[in-house]
C-alpha cells in the first residue's frame, strides 16, 4: 500500500485457523521466508481442525480419527512424506473400495447393485453441457437408487439434490491408493503444526482492512496487527458471517455460501470381543436403503468398529444424540451378524461436526453452478487478505491434502507480496 511499509505494525503474516490449510501455509512460510513473524491464531483448544484423532485404551498404539482417516491419492499426498518426517506409520492395508476386504454377498441382487452403481457413475463421467444435480443422473425406477444415494451421501456429505456433477467431475485426489496413518490423520497434522507460533482459544471477530500498510484483527482476546492475513476457516463458518470484514467482502460470502459443507459423522463402537467381527474389514448396512450407515470392521484389527454417516442421517442422528446413532448402528450390525451382536458394542466416542462451533459440518460440495467459485474463494484480495483450506481447491476439495495445497499456494504468494514490498 502505498505511503506506509507497515512500521508498527505487530506481526508480518496473521494466519486464522489451526487446520490442515493454516498448519501447512504457516509451515511453508516458516521454511521459505523465516525472517517474517508469523502468528497462527485457532479459536478451538487443540491444533487439527477437521483433523482430530483420539486414543482409545483398548486400540494399543493407535488412534481413531474423527475426521479425515484416509491419505488420498496416498503415493502423491504431500501428508504421506510428512508422517515418515515426523516419525509416524503409514499403514498400506488397502482401502475397501480399492482392492481392500469387504463383507458383501455374492449373489444375483449385489451384482445387479454394483451394475446399477456403476452405470450411475459412468453417466456422471459422461455428463457435458450445463451443471445439473447429482440426483438428475439417476435412472427413474431403478430399484438400487438408494444404495447410489447411500454412496453420493459419503462422497459429498449431502444428498444428490444440493450437489453439482460439474464439481464431482472435477474432483481429482491424485494419483496413488488410499492409506492410513496408525497413530492418526489427525496427529499427524498437528505434530506437523508443534513449530508454528500458536494462540488457541483465539476466536477472530473482525478483520479491518481500512488503513493502508495494516490490518486490525479483532478477537476475543483482544486486538492484534499485520500486514498480511491468511483466512483458512471453513466456508460455512464464513458463510454465517462469524468473521466480519471491514470493508465487506460478499463476493467472499457468496462464494462461501454455494459451497457449503456437507456432513459426515463418526461413531466408534467397543467391541467386547474381537473375534466376533473379521479384522479391517468394510461393511454396508443396507444395499437398498438411502439412508444406510458404512462401517470398518476393527479398523487396524483393533477391538473397535468405525460406523459413518453421512447426508441427512448423520444430521438426524447427530441432532439425536450419541445413544440413537448407538441404536441405528447396532441394528445394521444385527441384521447382519445377529442380535447377540449387540451384547458385544459399546459407544466408545462421536463425532458431531454440525455441531462443533468454529466448523459446522465436514466437507464442502458445491452446489450446481457454483464449482468455480471455489476459484473465487481462493482469490486474495488486495494482494494482503488471502484465502486457504478445502474449499478453495478446485480438484481436491473436501480433501486434507487438498487444504495443505492450497496453503502452501497463499504462502508461496504472500512471500512473493511481501517481498515486492521491501
Ligand atoms: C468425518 C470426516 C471424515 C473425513 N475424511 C477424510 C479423509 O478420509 N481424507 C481426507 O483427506 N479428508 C477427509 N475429511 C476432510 C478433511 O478433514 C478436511 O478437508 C480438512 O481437514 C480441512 O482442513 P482446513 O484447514 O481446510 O479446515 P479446518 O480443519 O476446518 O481448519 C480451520 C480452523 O479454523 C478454526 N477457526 C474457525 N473460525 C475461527 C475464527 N474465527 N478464529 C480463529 N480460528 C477459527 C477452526 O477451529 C479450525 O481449526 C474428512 C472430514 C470429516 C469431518
Amino acid at each position: 500500500m502505498p505511503g506506509d511499509n507497515g512500521k508498527g505494525v505487530e506481526q508480518d503474516v496473521v494466519i486464522i485457523g489451526a487446520g490442515a490449510a493454516g498448519i501447512a501455509a504457516a509451515r511453508r512460510l516458516q521454511a521459505i521466508r523465516p525472517d517474517l513473524s508469523i502468528l497462527l491464531l485457532e479459536a478451538g483448544d487443540r491444533l487439527g481442525g477437521r483433523a482430530w484423532s483420539v486414543g482409545l485404551p483398548e486400540a494399543g498404539d493407535i488412534a481413531l480419527d474423527l475426521g479425515c482417516g484416509w491419505l488420498h491419492g496416498a503415493r502423491t499426498n504431500a501428508w504421506t512424506a510428512i508422517a515418515g518426517e515426523v516419525g509416524l506409520t503409514v499403514d498400506r492395508t488397502p482401502a475397501p473400495w480399492n482392492g481392500g476386504r469387504r463383507l458383501q454377498r455374492d449373489d444375483a441382487a449385489t451384482q445387479a447393485a454394483q451394475e446399477a452403481i456403476g452405470a450411475y457413475f459412468e453417466r456422471l463421467d459422461s455428463h457435458e453441457g450445463a451443471d445439473i444435480d447429482l440426483a438428475e443422473m439417476l435412472e427413474a425406477g431403478n430399484p438400487w437408487n438408494g444404495q447410489i444415494r447411500a454412496i453420493g451421501t459419503y462422497i459429498t456429505g449431502a444428498e444428490l439434490e444440493r450437489s453439482s456433477v460439474l464439481d464431482y467431475n472435477r474432483y481429482d485426489p491424485g494419483p496413488g491408493p488410499d492409506w492410513r496413518v496408525r497413530e492418526g490423520y489427525g496427529t499427524l497434522i498437528s505434530r506437523y503444526g508443534l513449530p508454528v507460533p500458536t494462540r488457541l482459544g483465539v476466536e477472530v471477530t473482525r478483520i479491518n482492512h481500512r488503513h493502508a500498510g495494516r490490518i486490525d484483527i479483532e478477537t476475543n482476546q483482544g486486538g492484534l496487527s499485520a500486514r498480511i492475513v491468511l483466512v483458512t476457516v471453513s466456508t460455512n463458518v464464513l458463510a454465517a458471517g462469524r468473521i466480519a470484514f471491514d470493508p465487506p467482502l460478499p463476493d467472499k460470502i457468496e462464494a462461501a455460501a454455494r459451497l457449503p459443507l456437507g456432513l459426515a459423522d463418526k461413531l466408534f463402537l467397543r467391541l467386547a470381543n474381537q473375534e466376533a467381527l473379521p479384522a479391517d474389514t468394510h461393511m454396508l448396512g443396507s444395499i437398498s436403503r438411502g439412508a444406510t450407515g458404512t462401517y470398518q470392521l476393527r479398523p487396524f484389527g483393533a477391538a473397535v468398529v468405525e460406523a459413518y454417516f453421512a447426508g441427512d442421517l448423520a444430521h438426524d442422528l447427530e441432532r439425536q444424540g450419541v445413544e440413537a446413532a448407538f441404536s441405528f448402528a447396532a441394528d445394521e450390525l444385527a441384521a447382519q451378524f445377529g442380535a447377540d451382536i449387540r451384547k458385544q458394542l459399546s459407544v466408545a466416542d462421536m463425532s458431531a461436526w454440525a455441531a462443533a462451533p468454529h466448523i459446522g459440518g465436514s466437507y464442502s460440495y458445491a452446489e450446481p453452478g457454483a464449482s468455480d467459485l471455489r476459484g473465487v474463494l481462493a482469490t486474495p484480495r488486495d494482494e494482503r487478505i488471502f484465502f486457504a483450506g478445502e474449499a478453495c481447491s478446485r480438484a481436491r476439495y473436501s480433501t486434507a491434502h487438498g487444504a495443505y495445497e492450497t496453503g502452501v499456494t497463499a504462502a508461496d504468494l504472500i512471500a512473493g507480496s511481501l517481498s515486492q514490498d521491501r
